[in-house]
């Protein structure tokens, strides 16, 4: 089997226990190719790449993701090589392109790239300072110690994205480096022993010095760029007047009309881009 003959859809992806992983293994299945902490894609559309993986013959140094809709497994072949194969495959920009893909690829894709950017930063065990290897069939890493290994865990850290309103209008900020006139939710991450509740006050007020209370969880969405998971919130604020802190260029309040719009530009310049972000702004705007 080559590449070509490889479905590229992914109808459904599933998370399976170690029982199911083990008997998933003895099947035949395919594997995403990353390419240091970036998915090898073919064509305009941004199919993935797969190669085809023979059971038995699996390397035991290749994460297992989980299992498609037809309980084939599903691998993550990481590479360091920063290039990609050939003319007709390119390197996917995921922070921009993971909006194109359907919510069972995109999971895959997401599970693939957070277990490829934590493998390069956790090659050395904390503890002992051994080498660490891949556990055959997991997602997780252990040291080379003889006796009693150290088992560790991919990483992921929290942080917090929130939609901050007066009832009437939402505050928005914008960082430098972004398309001009793109404005978007305020975020940031959960520092060491505070809540995701604490970070929310905080950083808006680091961020635009307005004050908020009535802090309402929405929803969630793994970001790992590099490994965070994103916590959607939106907030009151008790404060209006905005003064914008380090972190950004401008910051202002937007009416629901204003809003529409601003989300129509996001379209614009951002076609694929389904965010926890978005998500937040069209609640919103829809009164919820
Ligand atoms: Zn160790």
């Amino acid at each position: 089997m080559n590449a070509s003959d490889l479905a590229t859809h992914i109808g459904r992806f599933e998370r399976v226990d170690v029982d199911v992983a083990a008997r998933a293994r003895s099947r035949a299945g395919r594997a995403f190719i990353m390419r240091g902490a970036r998915l090898q894609i073919t064509g305009d559309d941004a199919v993935p790449s797969f190669i085809a993986c023979v059971p038995g013959e699996v390397d035991p140094a290749m994460p297992f993701l989980g299992v498609d809709e037809a309980g084939a497994p599903l691998y993550v072949h990481l590479l360091d090589n920063e290039s990609p194969l050939d003319d007709a495959t390119r390197l996917s920009d995921l922070r921009m392109e993971l909006g194109r893909y359907t919510p069972a690829m995109r999971e895959a894709i997401v599970t693939a790239l957070a277990l490829a950017r934590w493998s390069r930063s956790a090659r050395y065990c904390g503890a002992c300072g051994r080498d660490l290897v891949w556990e055959i069939g997991g997602r997780t890493k252990r040291c080379t110690r003889e006796t009693d290994a150290h088992r560790h865990f991919p990483r992921t850290d929290p942080a917090t994205i929130v939609l901050v309103h007066d009832g009437d209008r939402a505050l928005l900020g914008r960082q430098a480096t972004w398309p001009p006139e793109l404005y978007s939710t305020l975020a940031g991450f959960v520092e060491a022993g505070e809540s995701a509740e604490g970070a929310v006050a905080r950083e808006v007020f680091e961020e635009v010095g307005v004050r908020v209370d009535d802090i309402r969880y929405s929803s969630s969405e793994a970001w790992p760029f590099p490994r965070s998971l994103m916590l959607g919130y939106t907030a009151r604020a008790t404060t209006y007047d905005i003064r914008v802190g380090d972190e950004l260029e401008d910051a202002r309040w937007f009416s629901r009309a204003e809003l529409r719009e601003k989300q129509s530009q996001m379209t614009a310049r951002m076609p694929h881009f389904d965010t926890i972000a978005r998500r937040l702004m069209a609640a919103w705007i829809a009164g919820l």
